[in-house]
């Protein structure tokens, strides 16, 4: 473990050597190295997680470049798991970095998930992320939902039958069937960045906050304590 890398984060005391040495044997499954993915891995990578990899099946459009720091123009048409995994293995050698270049469905994904202390949510869709919770739930591995939507930003930690899951949350809640999400250029990172601090905070035993909302517009930050629904169909007793 590189000392001198990780100095300034080790002085601080919530964290230290001891959380450093934790996050270092940890094991992270990222799904979707878009705007959202590509800015939470880099961030883990810096950090120190121990292994990551990152699942995604689509190259990259110049549409993507507003609202990501990884990609530049010179990687359009490029696959964003084998550019992901190239850039940011140079930044940390000291992390394992694994690229999968593969759309993740009903009949890959336990083989996906094996060994992860935790899934990162890159998706850009609801159905795929009632997949990841019910598999989430059905595993017991935590997971860490992030959405962007316009100026708006959700995250929300799931420690499977600790807290409300996905589906406690979203049941009632329309799918979507816009194409393109219209989201602001600087929203991803903000939201990749908390969902990285939940990512951390989870993987070295601390409580998650709850659903987390950031609109950048109105700014207005808050966080929902959400009770976990007792008829969920996947996280509760029925
Ligand atoms: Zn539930």
């Amino acid at each position: 473990m590189g000392k001198d890398r990780y100095r300034r984060q080790t002085l601080v005391k919530e964290f230290g050597l001891k959380g450093q040495k934790l996050l270092s044997s940890k094991h992270a499954i990222l799904i979707g190295g878009g705007g959202l993915g590509s800015n939470s891995a880099n961030l883990l990578i810096r950090m120190g997680i121990g292994s990551i990899t990152i699942i995604d099946y689509d190259t990259i459009d110049k549409t993507n470049l507003h609202r990501t720091s990884v990609f530049s123009e010179n990687d359009i048409g490029k696959y964003k798991a084998s550019v992901l995994k190239e850039k940011l293995q140079s930044v940390n050698t000291d992390v394992q970095v694994q690229g999968i270049i593969k759309k993740v469905t009903l009949k890959n994904i336990d083989s996906l998930l094996t060994a992860a202390d935790v899934i990162v949510d890159g998706t850009d869709n609801i159905p795929l992320r009632l997949l990841i919770n019910k598999k989430s739930i059905q595993h017991k591995i935590p997971w860490v939902y992030a959405g962007v939507y316009e100026t708006v930003g959700m995250v929300m930690a799931i420690l499977p039958k600790k807290t409300a899951c996905f589906h406690c949350i979203t049941q009632n809640i329309p799918i979507l069937k816009t194409k393109e999400i219209p989201v602001l250029g600087s929203l991803p990172a903000t939201i990749a960045a908390i969902q990285c601090n939940e990512t951390i905070k989870i993987l070295l035993g601390k409580q998650p906050a709850g659903l987390l909302i950031y609109d950048v517009w109105n700014q207005c930050f808050d966080t929902l304590g959400i009770k976990r629904n007792p008829c969920c169909p996947i996280c509760g007793k029925k």
